[in-house]
């Protein structure tokens, strides 16, 4: 018998669609939501980025909400929002722990969009103002 010929594999190439939002020009507002959950694999990776224990990482940079059984990480004062993750630098505007950054933070905003951007970017047109800070 003849050998028959391979069974085609249907290959469905899904292309990357291009952000239509640019974090380089935004004031880092999702750095700014209060409960921004890490998980321990999150912990133990900036454990990892800083050299130290894992318990050190997660009191240092995270806090407990006993209520929902998560941590969630640590915040400080901003003179823009209202307070921001610990890990943001506030005048450079940017994650300093971009490579070891939570998965949550990675994910985010998870479409091709951002809400807040496209706020952003109509304040900024209306203001005629591109530094423009838009506050929610
Ligand atoms: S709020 Fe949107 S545009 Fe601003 S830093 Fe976060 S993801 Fe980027
Ligand atoms: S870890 Fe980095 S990306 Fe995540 S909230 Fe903090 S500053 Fe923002």
């Amino acid at each position: 018998m003849k050998d028959a010929k391979p069974f085609p594999i249907a290959i469905r190439v899904v292309p990357l669609k291009k952000p239509k939002y640019s974090c380089l020009k935004c004031p880092g507002y999702c750095c700014s939501y209060s409960e921004i959950e890490i998980s321990r694999r999150d912990i133990s990776r900036l454990a990892r980025h800083f050299g130290i224990e894992y318990e050190q990482a997660e009191a240092r940079y995270s806090k407990a909400d006993p209520k929902r059984g998560i941590r969630m990480l640590r915040h400080r004062k901003d003179h823009i929002y209202e307070s921001t993750c610990m890990l943001f630098d506030q005048e450079k505007r940017r994650c300093t722990v971009y490579e070891a950054r939570p998965g949550v933070c990675r994910a985010y905003p998870d479409t091709q969009r951002c809400g807040y951007y496209d706020f952003l970017a109509f304040e900024r047109e209306q203001q005629g103002d591109p530094e423009y800070v838009a506050l929610t």
